[in-house]
């Protein structure tokens, strides 16, 4: 295993792992929640009181993934990362926006070697993918302000999340892969032709 972890949001030095806390070498300290997770996001960069998903979004989506309607997507996922790490020892990977973790989840299946670090702005979402995937590194933060390393994640994924190219760029290694999956024109088209009095495609 590598020395690769979250970093500071305060100072930007890289955290150690103390067994409860995630500490900086300038003694800013997180403390884990029960489930592993660390909330790294600084109060003044909450821009609500609950940023994110909330609790009956967040389940949701977890019951509708967890029956399987995306498995294949999944695993075309599982497929590219796979193909894209398979040079690197112990490739390290950011799932940006990880949400429940559904797709950090199958990554560390179909790649048990790899260190996986997932986060989200949802501490609803990060509650459940922590509680549930014990192997991997999960943090509340947002996607404009990384708690990462600069050039340390040989791949870098996206699915369905909000995208800030400078913060993706800063943290991918020079030569690394960033997967990004966005919905299509027609994504859930049906659905919004229920819904919506003027339904209208992606752009
Ligand atoms: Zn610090």
């Amino acid at each position: 295993m590598s020395d690769i972890n979250f970093t500071c949001p305060i100072c930007r030095k890289i955290l150690k792992d103390e067994g409860k806390c995630l500490v900086c070498e300038n003694s800013h300290s997180f403390d884990k929640a029960k489930q592993g997770y660390t909330h790294l996001l600084p109060v003044n960069k909450m821009h609500s009181k609950i940023p994110g998903d909330n609790a009956l979004m967040v389940n949701a989506r977890r019951d509708f993934l967890n029956k399987g309607y995306y498995g294949i997507f999944a695993e075309a996922l599982c497929e590219i990362v796979k193909k894209y790490s398979k040079s690197i020892t112990n490739p390290i990977i950011l799932d940006c926006g990880s949400g429940e973790g559904y797709y950090t989840g199958k990554m560390k299946e179909c790649l048990p070697e790899s260190n996986i670090f997932g986060f989200d702005i949802s501490k609803f979402a990060v509650k459940a993918a922590a509680g549930k995937y014990k192997n991997i590194s999960f943090a509340v933060a947002s996607v404009f302000s990384i708690p990462f390393p600069d050039e340390s994640a040989d791949v870098l994924t996206n699915i369905f999340s909000p995208l800030c190219e400078k913060e993706f760029l800063r943290v991918l290694k020079k030569g690394g892969y960033f997967i990004f999956a966005v919905p299509g024109e027609r994504h859930l088209y049906e659905m919004k032709e229920v819904l919506y009095a003027s339904p209208y495609e992606n752009e």
